[in-house]
């Protein structure tokens, strides 16, 4: 079985903190792969300034390109929305029977995951990998025993603070792979109004 995990999000854009993420996971052998879900509609979040799913998966697949064993998928397009990720993994199961998912999560995502729809489910029949997130901490002795705290360096920034930098013509550079920052600046992504990112 090939050990995968399934990162969810908008990722609107993806950025540095979900690729490092991504690769620090797959460097220490906590899973083979991992692949960036692209969520077409996320249940708990406002919908305002959310670019379009193709876009926003393009802008993921940039962004993995040279990054070994990390991907980004496109799976949840076709399922009915908006995007619940009990159904994702059910779906994803039958898809591939020749892996296993490992959900993964930040501390902000842990704290609320309770309203997630059929949170006791996917608990039940997964396992998940949790990480740290400014201001959301976590017990790890208090964790039920398939949910693992991984200790990743803390990437300060979030897609709204990008994407609040873009509007305002401020640089991202360092945020976002270079290979995003191009393809947000060519396609005047999130109200985009600068020569150079
Ligand atoms: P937004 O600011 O639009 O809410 P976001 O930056 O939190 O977006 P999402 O697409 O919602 O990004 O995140 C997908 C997953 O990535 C979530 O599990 C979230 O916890 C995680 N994540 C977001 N930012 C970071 C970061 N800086 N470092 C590590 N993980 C992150």
């Amino acid at each position: 079985m090939t050990r995968t995990g399934i990162f969810g999000g908008s990722f609107n854009p993806v950025h540095f903190g979900h690729v490092r993420l991504a690769q620090a996971l797959v460097e220490r052998k906590w899973v083979d792969e991992v692949w960036l879900m692209v969520s077409p509609q996320n249940p708990l979040k406002a919908q305002a300034d959310l670019a379009d799913e193709h876009v926003r998966l393009e802008l993921a697949r940039l962004a993995v390109a040279d990054v070994s064993g990390v991907g980004a998928s496109d799976f949840e397009f076709q399922l009915p929305r908006p995007s619940y990720t009990w159904r994702t993994l059910e779906r994803l199961e039958e898809a591939f029977p020749d892996r296993s998912f490992t959900l993964i999560m930040g501390a902000d995502n842990w704290r609320i995951f309770p309203q997630w729809r059929r949170s006791e489910d996917i608990l039940f029949r997964y396992s998940i990998i949790v990480y740290p997130r400014g201001g959301s901490a976590v017990d790890e002795l208090a964790l039920p025993p398939n949910v693992r705290l991984f200790h990743a360096p803390l990437f300060p920034w979030s897609s709204t603070v990008i994407r609040s930098r873009i509007r305002q013509g401020e640089s991202i550079s360092g945020m976002v792979p270079p290979a995003v920052a191009k393809a947000i600046a060519q396609k005047r992504l999130y109200g985009y109004c600068r020569k150079e990112v």
